[in-house]
């Protein structure tokens, strides 16, 4: 059987981390989150997560070839896995066409990607909302998380028509219950 390959696609703060938890279930996939392996290197003080951390405490975007050799590391330590969600990667063109070629190197395709629309006046206030939880910096202050939002809209929003070309974008309503978007996902991945 083909691999499920997702990559789960909206600015910060569309939901994308709490979707991916009902997808891996639900599907059996290996959830690959750059952010979150990024907060585990600042944790662990490793040479990269000290690079990292200022980047992302301005809510810019770090250096492609950091987070795309972390994805590698990652699909080669999980060669048996059933298919990945790619969450918060790729967020430039210069990653999507990485990913398309590793991908290719292993005959896995990209199945999908799964667009969360979200207004940005909702976007600051569940950003901020979570910011005051989850002890996330770059949550809590309002200038961090524009400038975030202005990354995606900047290098990441074209995207969707990188993945229009090759018939893989579909876009869902991210405004909802958490269980109405998660029904609307799956219809998604059919
Ligand atoms: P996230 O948890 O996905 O919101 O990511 C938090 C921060 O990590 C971002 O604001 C970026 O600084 C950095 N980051 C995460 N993923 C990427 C990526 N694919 N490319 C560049 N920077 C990233």
């Amino acid at each position: 059987m083909s691999k499920l390959n997702i990559v789960l696609f909206g600015p910060p703060g569309a939901g994308k981390g709490t979707q991916s938890e009902f997808l891996i279930r639900k599907y059996g996939l290996i959830h690959l989150s750059t952010g979150d392996l990024l907060r585990a290197e600042i944790k662990a003080e490793s040479p990269l997560g000290l690079q990292a951390k200022e980047q992302m405490d301005a809510g810019q975007l770090v250096p492609d070839e950091v987070v795309i050799g972390m994805i590698r590391n990652k699909m080669e330590a999980n060669l048996e896995a059933k298919g990945f969600i790619f969450d918060g990667f790729p967020r430039t063109r210069a990653q999507a066409i990485a990913l398309d070629e590793m991908l290719a190197e292993k005959s896995e395709p990209i199945t999908v990607m799964l667009a969360l629309e979200v207004p940005e006046a909702e976007l600051v206030k569940r950003l901020l909302n979570r910011g005051a939880t989850s002890g996330r910096s770059d949550d809590q202050d309002e200038t961090v998380i524009r400038n975030r939002i202005r990354e995606y809209e900047q290098k990441t929003a074209p995207l969707k028509e990188y993945y229009s070309a090759q018939g893989k974008f579909k876009a869902l309503d991210g405004v909802g219950s958490v269980e109405e978007i998660t029904t609307r996902l799956m219809e998604a991945v059919g």
